[in-house]
């Protein structure tokens, strides 16, 4: 097996020449090599020398002339070819010492620096020098892994994991990112280790967490994480849904294997992370609400208010941005009962018009969330869910473009009846505005300004209040 298709990019033999004449060896490595496996295009190169990367780089961004960004703390240096990244690092050997994350790296040869790295699949390298050009270098069998669908440390796995715990979670990464095992001395290593990932940073730890939400079945990552038990360090509201309670015969349905239901659902119709996050989080607050009812069994009261609660100090603990994405999930979350109650009633225009309103443009996300929430096992029950819901996405486009709610800013605003009556900010002023708004979404009057300023006025008579 040679690499000559994988680096068809002329860059690939300007780089060997420029080590040739260094007298240097210079090899692709890591997860270019592997996605060219996987047929899995990608445009970002590592590069490692058995010798000094930065002087590498240096040489062929003269050629190339082409900017070079050099980090020499890190030993390492990227340059751009095109929409090619480059980047160049010297080969290392590195040891650790266990009460300190910082190794000792000295300079080291090929076979020194794919020990370093994380799996076996990840230490494949294809030789650039033009002797040995397009050469798989493979010296602890990730070929053979891959095409055994295998995650496997290239040596001792507890050395692996100890040395940098950031690792694990990148084991689980691949397996969910390419549906692969992990290599049962691997996994029992993560078992063994898993309490050294508490002192890994969290900024790390999330850029994982994201790539496996945006695998193609999420559910693999957080089994496995369950499995090693990682889960509690990661997400322990998550560990908390786990497990079926039993009062006089009758039980409840495990919120655990629920949720990865609902969020491989989701991912199977969006690859929106933030929607993926929304059906992860959705029900974390069930434990928290749980109360059994001799005649109405289990209930959940409130979960989703106290799960969209919930929702910022979790995102705060993992690093994720305390931005409009975090808003987002908090409103799936509280909003996701919505559609199923709606559509269990007879479905008023009234109650679509306030849940038009209130998701405003995360409508389609809600109503995307709220099929997927459907993991009844009963296929008679499946199906009228799933008809129900037709009928309410059929009422929403139907009331939408009669009513135009979604996003409605009130017709009447607090400056229009602050001059109008000559008012200072008043308690008044709330009180109208918030009757004009709830004539509309129960369809007492339509979104219309002449309408709300008719109502405006007998409010305002009512009130006592006169024009200025
Ligand atoms: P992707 O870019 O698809 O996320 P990748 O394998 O390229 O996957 P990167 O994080 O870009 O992952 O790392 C590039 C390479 O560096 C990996 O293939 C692996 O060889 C090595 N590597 C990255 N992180 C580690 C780590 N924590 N420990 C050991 N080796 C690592
Ligand atoms: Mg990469």
């Amino acid at each position: 097996m040679d690499g000559n298709e994988a680096l068809r990019n002329p860059i690939f033999r300007r780089i060997g020449d420029a080590a040739d004449r260094m007298g240097v060896e210079a090899f692709v490595i890591g997860g270019y090599v592997r996605d060219h496996f996987l047929c899995r295009p990608s445009t970002d190169i590592d590069i490692v020398v058995a010798g000094s990367g930065i002087a590498l780089a240096e040489a062929l961004g003269r050629e190339l002339r082409t900017r070079v960004s050099v980090f020499r703390n890190f030993g390492t240096a990227m340059l751009r070819a095109g929409d090619w990244e480059v980047e160049f690092v010297g080969a290392r050997r590195e040891s650790y010492r266990a009460d300190s994350r910082k190794p000792i790296v000295e300079d080291g040869t090929l076979e020194d620096d794919q020990l370093r790295r994380d799996f076996t699949i990840n230490a494949m390298a294809f030789a650039l020098n033009a002797g040995r050009f397009g050469e798989l270098v493979d010296p602890f069998g990730g070929l053979d892994d891959l095409g055994r669908c295998i995650i496997r440390t290239p040596c001792d796995p507890d050395v692996t994991f100890s040395d940098d715990p950031l690792r694990m979670i990148r084991a689980v990464r691949f397996a969910a990112q390419l549906g692969f095992d992990i290599w049962p001395e691997t996994f029992e290593a993560i078992e063994r280790n898993r309490d050294r990932i508490t002192i890994v940073s969290r900024e790390r730890i999330v850029t994982e967490l994201n790539k496996i939400m945006l695998a193609p079945v999420p559910s693999i990552g957080f089994d496995l994480f369950d499995r090693t038990g990682l889960l509690p360090y990661i997400l322990p509201e998550l560990a908390r849904l786990k497990g079926v309670e039993r009062v006089n015969g009758r039980a409840h349905k495990d919120n655990f294997i629920h949720t990865l239901k609902v969020l491989d659902n989701v991912a199977l119709r969006s690859d929106n992370l933030w929607l993926r996050w929304a059906a992860l989080l959705h029900d974390i607050a069930k434990p928290a609400t749980k109360a059994y009812d001799p005649r109405a069994g289990w209930t959940f009261h409130q979960h989703e208010v106290l799960g969209s609660k919930m929702v910022p100090a979790i995102f705060r603990r993992l690093k994720l941005p305390m931005n409009e994405h975090m808003k987002y999930v908090q409103k799936l979350v509280f909003l996701h009962l919505r559609p199923i109650i709606l559509s269990e009633d007879i479905v008023t225009d009234s109650a679509v018009r306030r849940l038009l309103f209130e998701a405003g443009d995360d409508i389609d996300d809600l109503m995307t969330l709220c099929e997927a929430d459907i993991t009844s096992g009963i296929e008679s029950k499946v199906k009228r869910y799933l008809r129900n819901f037709a009928l309410v996405r059929v009422k929403l486009r139907e009331i939408e473009e009669k009513d135009r709610v979604r996003n409605f800013q009130p017709p009447i605003t607090g400056e229009i009846i602050m001059a109008t009556y000559g008012l200072k900010p008043c308690r008044e002023i709330g009180q109208i505005k918030d009757a004009i708004k709830e004539a509309i979404l129960d369809g007492r009057i339509d979104n219309d300004y002449d309408q709300a300023y008719a109502l405006m006025e007998r409010l305002a008579a009512e009130l006592g209040l006169t024009r200025a």
